[in-house]
């Protein structure tokens, strides 16, 4: 798993630290977590626990596919009951 692919172009990666990343959303979870690459350096980020934007580690990758279980597990119980 590669998740984050430096960028050969410096310029893109100058662009980010002067004009901010680029957001654009990678994977939108049931539990309305998402994650999101910036288009420009490729670095992708997520949301912590607070709702602010953190880099994208395997652990909240982790953290976020584990919550997306949870969730459809618990609502597929709440439809059987
Ligand atoms: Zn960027």
């Amino acid at each position: 798993m590669s998740l984050q692919s430096p960028t050969r172009n410096p310029l893109k990666r100058m662009q980010c630290k002067i004009f901010g990343h680029t957001y654009s959303v990678l994977r939108h979870y049931q539990t309305d977590q998402k994650e999101y690459e910036c288009t420009h350096c490729k670095k992708q980020f997520t949301e912590d626990e607070y709702g602010q934007l953190a880099p994208l580690t395997p652990k909240l990758r982790r953290i976020n596919e584990v919550m997306e279980k949870f969730y459809i597990f618990k609502s597929a119980r709440r439809q059987s009951a």
